[in-house]
């Protein structure tokens, strides 16, 4: 019997995109969803997760699609008014947004792990597929700009990702263990294929394939391993993907992105406007239109991916 499982790992906004791409073309128990957590913080007294937050929003159908990121209908009186008092509005929370904040933190303190707050609050929100956290454990995204070492958040919304990068470090990760769920897909003999979204491989993607164990699993799956390209004719659709590669001194294109995944890379998706770029990749190579801009880009880059992973799967 053919496998079945497709593990997608993904960051907030591009991740998110094809995520919803391939829950609606799977059968709910077909998808599990990796979230990284290295973008976690704490901020106002509240435990907040924006790639969890943004998937869940995406996949529920309420998130905005102006920002990318935080509810659609979204007010915000609380911004405002803390705003008026002198206190920290640099981070922006909707009123509704906030709501999921102050319940997860709430349960948090009660001692429920990240991953149960996760998949309740999915399971409220009506969406079927999985998403789970890549750790239940502490892992924070660090920044070494000029200024020395800053948290995430800071160098992401605070400075609006200005600072030069010179270097990432992922707090805590060393000490993090995979999420059960995610450890035990990828052994269960039945994956179809691991799936790297179009997601910043740097602040979304690697943080999960740093955790201990997870590279290693996803190599002895079995499955194959398809990436889709977040470089769109050498420039990121939204964020500091290309500009983070620069400084970096890596090559801002999609060659560049498949060159850093190249160890676990089976099968990479390219955009039309990439395809003269390619030359050098191992990975077998299919090009395609990948910006998603409707509901169906989302479906037919699903499909597209998961053909790719099909065709590599089955003896050449
Ligand atoms: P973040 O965690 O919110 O920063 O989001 P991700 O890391 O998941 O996504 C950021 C990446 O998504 C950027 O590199 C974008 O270029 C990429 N991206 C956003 N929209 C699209 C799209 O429609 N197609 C592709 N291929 N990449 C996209």
């Amino acid at each position: 019997m053919s496998k079945r499982l497709v593990v997608a790992l993904s960051g907030g906004i591009g991740g998110a995109k094809l995520a919803l791409g391939l829950s609606r073309v799977l059968p709910a128990d077909e998808l599990l969803v990796v979230a990284n957590t290295g973008d976690d913080f704490e901020h106002l007294g509240l435990s907040i997760s924006p790639d969890i937050d943004t998937l869940i929003y995406t996949l529920a159908g309420i998130n905005n699609p102006v920002t990318g990121w935080g509810r659609r209908d979204e007010t915000w009186s609380f911004m405002e008014s803390i705003g008026a008092l002198g206190g920290e509005d640099w981070f922006r929370l909707g009123d509704r947004d906030l709501a999921l904040h102050v319940e997860r933190t709430r349960r948090l303190r009660l001692g429920q792990t990240l991953s149960e707050v996760t998949s309740d609050i999915c399971r409220r929100l009506g969406i079927a597929a999985r998403v789970v956290p890549m750790s239940d454990d502490r892992v924070r995204t660090r920044v070494r700009s000029e200024e020395g070492w800053i948290d995430f958040q800071d160098y992401f919304v605070r400075q609006q990702c200005r600072p030069v990068v010179h270097e990432l470090a992922f707090e805590g990760v060393t000490l993090a263990r995979p999420h059960a769920d995610i450890m035990a897909a990828l052994r269960s003999g039945d994956v179809r294929a691991v799936v790297l979204c179009p997601s910043n491989p740097f602040i979304s993607v690697e943080p999960i394939l740093a955790i201990p164990g997870m590279r290693e699993a996803i190599k002895s799956s079995g499955a194959p391993v398809v990436a889709v390209s977040p470089i769109i004719g050498g420039q990121a659709v939204k964020g500091p993907t290309a500009k983070m590669m620069r400084e970096l001194g890596l090559e801002a294109s999609a060659a560049g992105v498949a060159a850093r995944y190249s160890d676990l890379l089976d099968g990479y998706i390219v955009d039309h406007a990439d395809a003269d770029g390619i030359g050098n990749i191992s990975a077998r190579v299919t090009i395609t239109k990948t910006l998603m801009t409707s509901l169906q880009d989302r479906e037919t880059l699903a499909r597209v991916t998961l053909d790719a992973a099909d065709a590599l799967a089955s003896p050449r």
